[in-house]
């Protein structure tokens, strides 16, 4: 067996902010920038927080824990999303978040006409997408069509119910908000930071951002956009002022590669293999987390030209690079983008 490769490439987005606790001057008294950086929600967390209040970057990181732990992931037994998924076959209760937050994202998935789907959960755990990281050393065996035909069968937004505060997944359904859960994340920490003493902050949750408020200097946000055909840079700028929510997804951000064939996590819900629909990677801009990271793998999946109609209907801002470098952007990206390549 050839040697396979493994690559797992976390932070579409990189953030042009540095140092720790750096004082600007020039406002009524010292505003301090707090900068953190960690891991939650199984991927890197970046924090620069305008405010005073030392405490505020741990409260967000406990804010992203509680949020994996108590809603959204289908690996910790207890969580909201798993007690669901073990339920299936049987009407379970859900909280109003969460049944807010699925009915936004079942809208999605209505109008990208499936590109988006948050029952995927049987497909992906046939893909085995968590032992990716291992495969280079273990090995990767594609799952065969049969078993991705039986699969598809487990899968499909439109066979959950909502009833009042009741949610009832048919047997063998298993939700999976991957594709949507940084950006849920985004959405609660801006809430939590509204709450809180804070002239302004960027926040990246793996591939999705979120910028908040204005800088004490009153400088534009600046959020760099991984170039996906080369990772290791950046294929330009973002200048935005005030709250705006930055997804980006791309093949290259996790795959593995067995017998020459890349295998990357984005699926195609019509097929069952990975999108195949010439894009290395898609950034959505919006003013929801949650609109702006489902958004991004609706669009990775549909293509250009679906994936430019979706953004515009939401009236998303997108950019789309293809797997042969061409570049295609909504009106209003061409004026928040900047391409490095630039003079
Ligand atoms: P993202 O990086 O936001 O595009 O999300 C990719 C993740 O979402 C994958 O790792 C899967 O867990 C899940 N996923 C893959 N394909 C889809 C899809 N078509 N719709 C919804 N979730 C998906
Ligand atoms: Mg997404």
């Amino acid at each position: 067996m050839k040697r396979l490769k493994k690559k797992f490439l976390i932070g579409a987005l990189l953030l042009l902010t540095s140092g720790f606790l750096v004082c600007i001057e020039g406002c009524a008294g010292e505003v301090l920038a707090q900068t953190a950086s960690g891991v939650a929600m199984g991927t890197y967390v970046n924090q620069t927080i305008y405010t005073r209040d030392e405490a505020l970057t741990g409260e967000v990181e406990e804010l992203l824990l509680h949020l994996e732990e108590d809603m959204l992931s289908w690996r910790i037994a207890g969580s909201e999303i798993a007690r669901i998924n073990e339920a299936a076959g049987e009407e379970c209760s859900i909280s109003d978040e969460l049944k807010q937050d699925l009915i936004s994202l079942l809208e999605v998935s209505e109008r990208s006409n499936g590109a988006f789907d948050c029952t995927l959960g049987t497909l992906i755990r046939l893909w085995n997408m968590d032992a990716w990281s291992r495969a280079e050393e273990e090995g990767f065996i594609p799952p065969t069509k049969e078993e991705i035909t039986e699969a598809l069968i487990d899968a499909g937004y439109d066979k959950i119910k909502i009833t009042g505060d009741t949610i009832y997944l048919p047997s063998g359904i298993q939700l999976d908000l991957g594709a949507a859960g940084k950006g849920i994340a985004c959405d609660r920490v801006a809430a939590f930071l509204a709450g809180k003493q804070v002239s302004g902050a960027v926040i990246s949750v793996g591939g999705s951002v979120v910028t908040y408020g204005a800088k004490p200097d009153g400088s534009p946000w600046r959020v760099a956009v991984v170039d996906p055909l080369n990772p290791s840079s950046r294929l330009g700028i973002l200048t935005l002022s005030g709250e705006w929510y930055i997804s980006t997804s791309g093949g290259y951000e996790r795959f593995v590669e067995a017998d020459g064939i890349r295998y990357h996590h984005i699926l195609d819900p019509a097929t069952g293999y990975p999108a195949d629909s010439g894009l290395a990677g898609v950034t959505i801009i919006c003013h929801s987390g949650l609109l702006s990271d489902a958004l991004s793998t609706a669009c990775f999946v549909l293509g250009v030209e679906d994936g430019l109609a979706l953004a515009e209907s939401y009236g998303a801002q997108a950019l789309f690079v293809t797997t042969d470098g061409q570049l295609y952007m909504t009106s209003g990206m061409e004026e928040l983008f900047s391409s490095t390549s630039k003079p």
